[in-house]
């Protein structure tokens, strides 16, 4: 059983998400670029480290593995290239943390060799998504070496998951994915109440994640590159109509670029 998944903020604006297990004495982090705020936070709370999932090669989410490894000998899983994972994981894997059954998918796009877990959920607890770089609250992570085809079925993936699924990504991006949001589907009201909500909980100093699927699939314009007022927006940008949803992706992928 998992008690609870803490937000420790690392660097500038990730986030590495403590898994917490129910009987208090272990915990498994997700992408620990940076060691310091874990060991700290394991320190104060008189926890173990179990287990650690990584996403992606990234340094900003596999930076601490070294001296984590070193320090409490977890379980280390993710996916293949990266070093000091010992149990390489493969779209369709299956794996327990905690007793918690988690799903991998492999999600290429912002890198190629990128994978999310997913939990779907039980009478007990509502799923729960990783997603690293993938998918951001309003936003979707940078192509840095995958195709607009690639991450736009990467998403998909995601996108069909229960709208219940607590969204866990690695970035506090959402502000600013918001800002974009607003000018890549104008017309979208759910934008504008999200921006007030999301706003609210940063003038707090609060994370604004998890996210869900549900609310992504509302205002997250990288989800409705299949609706017409992203397809007229991309439109507008290319100066033609967009060919396919593929082409729609790529243009908004584009423009947040340079936004
Ligand atoms: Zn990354
Ligand atoms: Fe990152």
């Amino acid at each position: 059983m998992i008690s609870r998944i803490h937000p420790l903020p690392a660097f500038r604006d990730n986030y590495i998400w403590t898994v917490i297990d129910g009987d208090g004495g272990a915990a498994c982090v997700v992408d620990p670029g940076d060691p310091a705020p874990v060991i700290e936070f394991l320190n104060a709370n008189s926890l173990h480290l179990s287990d650690i999932l990584i996403t992606h090669h990234h340094m900003d989410h596999t930076g601490g593995l070294g001296e984590l490894i070193g320090k409490y000998a977890p379980r280390v899983f993710g996916p293949p290239g990266i070093p000091g994972i010992g149990k390489l994981l493969a779209e369709g894997d299956r794996l327990e943390v905690f007793g918690v059954d988690f799903r991998v998918f492999e999600v290429p796009g912002h890198t190629l060799d990128h994978i999310a877990y997913f939990h779907a959920g039980s009478k007990h607890d509502t799923p729960i998504l990783f997603c690293g770089d993938t998918l951001f609250a309003a936003g979707c992570g940078r192509l840095f070496e995958g195709t607009p085809a690639q991450m736009l079925d990467s998403l998909r993936k995601l996108m069909v998951l229960p709208p219940e699924t607590a969204v866990h990504c690695t970035h506090e991006y959402t502000m600013a994915n918001l800002s974009f949001a607003a000018a890549a589907d104008p017309a979208n009201s759910e934008l504008q109440s999200r921006i007030r909500n999301e706003q609210g909980k940063r003038d707090i100093g609060k994370p604004t994640l998890p996210s869900t699927i549900g609310l992504e699939l509302a205002t997250n314009p990288f989800l409705r590159c299949g609706l017409p007022d992203l397809a007229a927006s991309a439109g507008r940008r290319l100066g033609r109509p967009p060919t396919d949803e593929t082409e729609v992706f790529a243009t908004i992928r584009k423009w947040k670029d340079q936004f």
